[in-house]
């Protein structure tokens, strides 16, 4: 069977780790491959060959470090169906729901493209007579990257293309349940043109990030995943001096106003609570209804919705699913406890989704759809992230009601508001305390070239991901203030200089 290992310095590379774990499909619960877990000298050694190729790296010019992106970009649309199928077969979301999320990471391979026009810096001319002041952005060196499982193409895509194009070196840690598409994308990179060394891949565990959090060589890093993990990675790496983005968990709600067009707020809250089964950072998990007549509306609509519902393997059937399986068996017991914890609570159960068994696929990780009714704060259906096809519906009798609830939440990563009134929707732009807003748009993901991150237990670290906060964060802003003689001396200043 084949065995996954390390892409370091432009080849596949074995690392010498004794640890190997399953990579299964979790439509089928079937091994499909075998991944070795890097060991801490396997990691030190992909920084070591990092650190080596930065000086060469940092030297390319910006455009033609772009030109590499361009070819890169090309690759990526004639692969692009092949690492959509990697991602089904490993993490298990459809076939169509992959080939969105390898777009979106083109997206920002796109953005990067662009790279000797973000990086031109701020120029001032005549700060003070005859001195000009302008800006230098330089990379920052080693940068590392840690993934999580549910997007194992778009997340790394948020991070590298930027970083390599404003001229830093990489070492890639990708989630070790789903890690062929990290490895096909670094041999893709190569084949674009870039030196080896510019790009490593390290599969692994906690011990090869703990290595990448503490190695003084690594001066930036990038985390997506759970929020205890994010506080981890931001507490230790900033610790050892680092610059730290973490982007944690989720629980992301859609406040439902009574004068929202009901088709729109159901149709776009099927797709958002239950496409990818859940498993996405903004999935809709909680629908805040203010009004009984708009809860019941919604609930009856939804049952019939939900009734529908294809469930089934990602790929390779004659219609394609609307929704597959969950990543792991452990994971859709953890999923299903949660669903009996609601009821234990108090929530109405009104779809149950813990009995479903995919037929031929008896042994694939498949949650049903499930909807709750009457969900309220201190249920732990309500206040943790559950990450599957759990659905909770609160009531509440006011839009303020709505938000302060909202607000009060640890999580502040999404959000949407469904109504045609503007005057609320602008309201609730303005005081919500989330970092990406929709106005009856389900899933807010802000495009490439604006930059994407949550507020509150969402996020840890100032900057947020891709965009321009990608540039400020993958670059040192150098500050230069100039002036040259004209063959008058200026003597010694010894109070703070301003200028004139
Ligand atoms: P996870 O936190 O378990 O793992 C993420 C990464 O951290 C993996 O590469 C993993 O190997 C590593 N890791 C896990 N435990 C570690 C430890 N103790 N020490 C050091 N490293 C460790 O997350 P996951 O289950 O792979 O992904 C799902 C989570 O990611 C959800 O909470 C989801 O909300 C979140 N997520 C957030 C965003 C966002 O943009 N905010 C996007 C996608 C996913």
């Amino acid at each position: 069977m084949q065995l996954l290992s390390n892409y370091i310095n432009g080849v596949a590379s074995e690392n010498h780790s004794e640890r190997i774990i399953p990579v299964y499909n979790p439509a089928t619960g079937k091994v499909i491959r075998n991944v070795a877990l890097s060991s801490a000298d396997d990691t030190r050694e992909a920084i070591t060959v990092a650190q080596n190729a930065f000086n060469a790296w940092k030297g390319v010019t910006p455009l033609n470090r772009a030109r590499i992106m361009f070819k890169f970009m090309a690759l990526l649309e004639q692969h692009k169906s092949e690492l959509a199928k990697m991602i089904t077969h490993e993490h298990g979301k459809v076939f169509s729901d992959a080939m969105g999320e390898v777009t979106r990471g083109m997206e920002v391979v796109e953005f990067a493209c662009g790279i000797p026009h973000l990086l031109k810096g701020e120029h001032s001319l005549n700060v003070g007579r005859g001195v000009d002041s302008f800006s230098l952005m330089q990379p920052v060196g080693v940068c590392v990257g840690i993934s999580p499982f549910n997007f194992p193409a778009m997340v790394p895509m948020w991070m590298f293309p930027i970083a390599l194009a404003c001229g830093n070196t990489f070492v890639m840690k990708p989630s070790e349940k789903d890690p062929s598409v990290p490895l096909r994308i670094a041999e893709l990179l190569t084949e674009a043109g870039l030196p080896d060394g510019v790009f490593n891949v390290v599969n692994g565990d906690k011990e090869a990030v703990d290595v990448l959090l503490t190695d003084e060589r690594v001066q930036a890093v990038s985390f997506v995943g759970s929020t205890p993990v994010a506080e981890y990675i931001y507490a230790t790496a900033s610790a050892h001096g680092k610059r730290v983005q973490a982007l944690g968990g989720a629980k992301n709600h859609m406040l439902v106003m009574p004068d929202a067009d009901p088709d729109q707020v159901v149709g776009s809250l099927m797709g958002a609570a239950y496409g990818s089964a859940g498993e996405r950072c903004m999935a809709i998990s909680v629908a805040v209804c203010v009004g009984e007549q708009a809860a019941d509306t919604l609930i009856t609509r939804l049952r019939k919705e939900i009734d529908t519902m294809r469930i089934g393997p990602g790929i390779d059937q004659e219609e394609e699913a609307h929704m597959g399986p969950l990543i792991s068996a452990e994971h859709a017991a953890k999923v299903r406890e949660y669903v009996s914890s609601g009821v234990k609570d108090g929530a109405k159960l009104i779809v149950d989704g813990r009995e479903f068994v995919c037929p031929g696929n008896e042994q694939g990780y498949f949650v049903g759809p499930t909807l709750f009714d009457n969900v309220k704060p201190g249920m732990r259906i309500y206040d943790e992230e559950i990450f599957g096809p759990v659905l909770a519906i609160v009531r509440v009798e006011t839009y303020e009601e709505a938000v302060a609830m909202i607000n009060s939440h640890e999580y502040g990563n999404g959000t949407a508001i469904f109504t045609r009134d503007g005057d609320s929707a602008r309201q609730f732009c303005e005081e919500i305390q989330v970092g990406m807003v929709g106005v009856n748009v389900p899933i807010p993901v802000p495009m490439a070239f604006h930059s994407f991150g949550g507020w509150k237990r969402s996020l840890f670290g100032p900057l947020h991901m891709h965009g321009p906060d990608g540039v400020r964060f993958y670059t040192k802003m150098k500050a230069v203030t100039a002036r040259w003689p004209k063959g008058q001396r200026i003597g010694s200043d010894f109070s703070m200089p301003t200028m004139s």
